[in-house]
């Protein structure tokens, strides 16, 4: 019989690779995904291409009784919490909604697998933002926690809950610590994708300057696609563990610059201004992962080289401009 997968945030750029890799293997694959984002096609582009083989639900995930009506309906072998919610907080209000929503799916979800289906095994997408303002370098599953930012506290509370109801009731669930990972189908808010379509525009001439905070900033950037193969790994292993998926490799933002500007065969320097609003306060010891334990037991390893990845990224964002250009 087929596995069945459910998908939290089946159509964020994580979501999206890996129903394909599920369905690939012939799972069932069954996404969720927020009401407002079903009716919205910019929402839905990632999966546009297998929207007919999978089942969407709208649920919202702060729902426990439409979530665990989800689960005994399903009745899933895995669940795959992808879903979060990630945007900058400006307030002390949009704090505490950051908190509240992501600590809340995942107890609801936790609870609906203990009460409704104790066999699904459940991955939670941890981050390293977990491990935050760390002091050694590169992090592995032994360095403390100490979050920077109420993403990160919401991540780490979410983690505990995974490891406490392992522990209490018995079921198999575990965090991945992944680190930034990217591909076309990231968000323009992050660096690397505002990188490559700016080079794709200014190569275009439909833009002259990027605007950009520090550019020596630096992190451990690896392949998105390779990171939802560590995922599914995860729950096919014989017992749950949590695990640092990340590239041991750090790069930085001007790294990033050339590398991507190489690509369309331009000279970054005549087309940056570096703006206060971006800059960020600056970070004494850089996030970078070391993920030689996911290696000994499950065999995963990055292998994306990184000019690779930066090279796909502004092909893509090229693509897409002329696209647009041709239906002008
Ligand atoms: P995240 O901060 O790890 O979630 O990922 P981002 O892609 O948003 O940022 C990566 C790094 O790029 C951070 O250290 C930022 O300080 C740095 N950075 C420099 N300029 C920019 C910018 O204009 N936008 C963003 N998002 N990041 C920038």
């Amino acid at each position: 019989m087929a596995k069945k997968a459910i998908i939290t945030g089946i159509n964020g750029q994580d979501g999206s690779y890996l129903a394909e890799l599920l369905l690939d293997k012939g799972y069932k694959v069954y996404g969720i995904i927020r009401r407002s984002s079903i009716e919205s096609t910019d929402k839905t582009r990632n999966i546009e291409h297998i929207i007919d083989k999978v089942h969407l639900s709208t649920c919202s995930l702060e729902n426990s009784l439409a979530v665990y009506k989800l689960f005994a309906s399903i009745q899933p072998d895995e669940c795959y919490h992808l879903a979060a919610t990630s945007f900058v907080s400006y307030s002390l209000e949009d704090d505490l909604s950051i908190m509240m929503n992501n600590f809340t799916a995942t107890h609801n979800i936790l609870l609906s697998v203990i009460e409704a289906c104790p066999k699904c095994r459940v991955y939670f997408a941890g981050s390293s933002e977990i491990f935050g303002d760390v002091n050694v370098s590169p992090q592995n599953e032994k360095t403390s926690y100490n979050p920077r930012s109420v993403y990160g506290i919401s991540k780490l509370s979410s983690h505990q809950l995974i490891k406490n109801y392992r522990k209490q009731y018995g079921i198999y669930a575990c965090t991945g610590f992944t680190y930034n990972h990217e591909s076309p189908r990231r968000g323009c808010a992050f660096v690397t994708r505002k990188i490559t379509s700016a080079a794709a525009s200014i190569a275009l001439e439909r833009a002259s300057y990027i605007d950009l905070g520090n550019i020596d900033a630096a992190r451990d950037w690896g392949y998105a696609p390779e990171y939802v193969r560590a995922m599914q790994l995860m729950l096919n292993a014989e017992i749950p563990k949590d695990y640092v998926i990340a590239t041991g490799k750090l790069h930085t933002v001007r790294e990033l610059l050339e590398t991507a500007f190489n690509v369309v065969g331009l000279d970054y320097r005549n087309h940056i201004r570096i703006k206060k609003e971006f800059i960020r306060p600056a970070e004494e010891v850089a996030l970078v992962g070391d993920s030689t334990e996911i290696y000994k037991d499950l065999g995963w390893k990055a292998r994306a080289k990184f000019e690779e990845i930066i090279q796909e990224m502004v092909e893509n964002d090229l693509r897409i401009l002329r696209m647009e250009q041709n239906k002008a």
